[in-house]
């Protein structure tokens, strides 16, 4: 296909053909490269390519064309002129940190973003020196507030793990380009089926493959999405020293999942939101934590930001007199289950059910949980693709025997 075609196909269309052309023998489903490295025809040749002076694949840490058939394919998903593979989400984040900051720099995060994001760069880059501040979730002002002139990049993630609060992408944008600074956004939970960063002023767009385009739970992947002169020219030259690099085959079983992302997304949503709907209607459930309800606060932006869906991930409180209680109910709900699989996992077409406090967040304090609204009762669902009243009967043998 030629650049002025591509330029003019829909994603469904770019997300099962965007590829690496095909090799001498016409095979129709994408080849996997499963090779270490690459024959060079000739000594020249070969010096030239490890120079960088000629294109041409030399070693699978620098790059291999199934990776660059998923990271062709993940850019146009996500409407960014590159992006480039990394052995995991968390490998991508700290890639992304490594090339983007040095020490005495700053980052501002949202305090409730994934917990290893948390650790990773209020912790363990803080040992070299990177500065970082934590702000509420859904408050630009609390972003602008933050800024420093060490400041060096904003991170959010939206919606976020377990209570869903959004962010504004377009008006933490506008705050970061005025302070000359990079906005990243994790877009793990919405996926570019539902919402793309890049399109709302984000730089930098970040993804755990292992979850929704996987969508399977089988393979580890990450990547980093963004302009070329930051992809290609910062971050693929760090990786090729640093080795944080995607293995050919979770990056072959990432780039056929990412054919059907947008239809399991789609599909994945609506039935979370039938049960978020009847959760609601539940006199066992407190509260139910999803963007797709009206009883959200933030459902306008929601319905806006994320092409009118809710996302596949939904967290409600049962309802309890202390946080004991709480604790022993949810508990009780989870093992009534037999449909939904006990698992930590998100974005699976198998349905997840979930603790936060006794597991994603069970290493923060009880002062800290209480602080992020996340309660002893609190259970999270990410929703898949079984039927929905299997789901509703699933989650009723726990509800209905409090
Ligand atoms: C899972 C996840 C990550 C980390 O991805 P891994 O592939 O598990 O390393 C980062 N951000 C979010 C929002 C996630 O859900």
């Amino acid at each position: 296909m030629t650049p002025e075609l591509l330029a003019t196909l829909h994603p469904d269309t770019l997300a099962v053909r965007q590829a690496m052309p095909r090799s001498a023998y016409g095979e129709h489903s994408e080849a996997l490269y499963l090779t270490s490295s690459f024959v060079q025809p000739d000594a020249a040749t070969a010096a030239r390519r490890f120079a960088g002076e000629e294109e041409g694949y030399t070693y699978s840490r620098t790059s291999n064309p199934t990776v660059s058939s998923f990271e062709r394919r993940l850019a146009a998903l996500e409407g960014t002129e590159s992006a480039i593979g990394t052995a995991s989400g968390m490998s991508a984040i700290l890639l992304m940190c490594m090339a983007l900051l040095k020490a005495g720099d700053h980052v501002i995060c949202s305090q409730s973003m994934f917990g290893s994001t948390l650790n990773l760069i209020g912790k363990e880059l803080a040992r070299f020196g990177v500065q970082s501040s934590f702000v509420a979730q859904t408050d630009a002002t609390a972003w602008q507030a933050a800024l420093r002139p060490e400041t060096r990049l904003m991170f959010a993630e939206t919606p976020t793990n377990p209570l869903t609060d959004l962010c504004d992408i377009q008006a933490l944008a506008d705050i970061a380009h005025a302070a000359g600074v990079f906005l990243a956004v994790d877009n793990c939970f919405a996926s570019p089926a539902l919402q793309q960063p890049a399109k709302l002023g984000a730089d930098l767009v970040i993804h755990s493959g292992t979850k929704f385009l996987d969508g399977q739970g089988r393979v580890m992947a990450g990547a980093v999405c963004g302009p070329r002169a930051l992809i290609d020219d910062k971050l693929a030259p760090l990786i090729r020293s640093a080795g944080m690099n995607l293995s050919p085959f979770n990056a072959w079983v990432v780039l056929k999942g990412m054919e059907t992302l947008s239809l399991r997304v789609k599909a994945q949503s609506a039935n979370a939101l039938a049960l978020a709907q009847w959760l609601e209607q539940q006199p066992q459930v407190a509260r139910v934590y999803y963007p797709g309800l009206a009883s959200h606060p933030q459902h306008d932006l929601a319905m806006r930001q994320q092409s009118g869906l809710g996302g596949a991930v939904l967290s409600f409180d049962v309802r309890a007199n202390s946080p004991e209680e709480g604790r022993t109910r949810a508990f009780h709900v989870i093992d009534h289950t037999q449909v939904c699989s006990i698992t930590a996992n998100l974005g699976d077409t198998k349905t997840t059910i979930t603790h936060p406090a006794s597991t994603s967040h069970g290493r923060l304090t009880e002062a800290q949980r209480q602080a992020a609204g996340l309660g002893q009762g609190l259970i999270r669902v990410a929703v898949g693709l079984e039927h929905i009243d299997d789901l509703k009967a699933d989650l009723a043998r726990g509800l209905d025997t409090l």
